[in-house]
């Protein structure tokens, strides 16, 4: 069974549409809902906005449905001019932006226990993802995808991630995904389609594309379970 989270039923309410042989489960406030998509064995849920929501709903997911690995998708802020609103964004890994402990000489981005920066995604998902997106015709890029707790719109803050990272997509939930999955040695892979230029220099971009964006990852991720 694979495990497919988004973080906003925007993301996620159409992917739904498309199950068959659906049953539903409520686990700690999160909706889960295990069904066929394209004649594969999917859990799917909507984990909410950041990365204790997501962190709650990938162990939740883990230990309730055993999925061989997990898929994050949805949107996200581009930090390279290789993509474009509505372009995917895959991960070879993940980073958490915000985390800090570089007062103690830690580089910044450091997971004290893990003593990592990157949490490498997995190697297959991604090229197979990325292979998927390639034969839809549409743009994309595999790099490091870092997650915050923040909605990122700022130049200082782009160039800070960009700098740090050398991240091509920043989002919210990722990386607390990559994490749980990291420590229960689950696969995972994060898949993003963008949204908006995550530098406030068009405050219209998100409102305006977050549907266009979310349903782009729906329509890669579907192609992705008929292969
Ligand atoms: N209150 C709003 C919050 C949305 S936050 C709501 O509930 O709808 C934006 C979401 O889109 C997050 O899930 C995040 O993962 C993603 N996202 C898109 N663009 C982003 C950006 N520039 N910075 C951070 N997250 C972004």
């Amino acid at each position: 069974m694979i495990g497919i989270i988004a973080a906003m039923d925007v993301e996620m309410n159409s992917l739904r549409s498309y199950m068959e042989n659906t049953e539903t489960e409520v686990i700690s406030g999160i909706r889960f809902v295990r069904g066929s998509l394209e004649g594969k064995d999917v859990v799917t849920a909507v984990c909410g906005i950041g990365k204790v929501f997501a962190a709650l709903c990938a162990q939740t997911m883990i230990l309730h449905y055993q999925p061989q690995c997990i898929i994050n998708t949805g949107v996200a802020g581009t930090l390279t001019d290789a993509l474009t609103i509505g372009s995917i964004a895959v991960s070879s890994a993940v980073v958490q932006h915000d985390m800090d402990t570089s007062a103690l000489g830690d580089p910044v981005g450091l997971i004290s226990g893990i003593n990592k920066v990157e949490l490498p995604a997995d190697r297959l998902l991604s090229g197979q993802l990325s292979a998927c997106a390639k034969v839809m015709g549409v743009k994309t890029a595999t790099g490091v995808i870092a997650s915050g707790d923040q909605f990122v719109a700022s130049q200082e803050r782009k160039a800070f991630i960009v700098e740090h990272f050398k991240a091509i997509a920043c989002e919210m939930e990722g990386a607390a995904i990559g994490q749980v999955c990291h420590v229960n040695k689950v696969p995972f892979c994060v898949l993003r389609a963008i949204s908006d230029s995550a530098d406030g220099s068009s405050h219209m971009d998100y409102p305006t594309f977050v549907k266009m964006a979310a349903e782009q990852s729906v329509n890669l991720l579907r192609r992705f379970m008929r292969c």
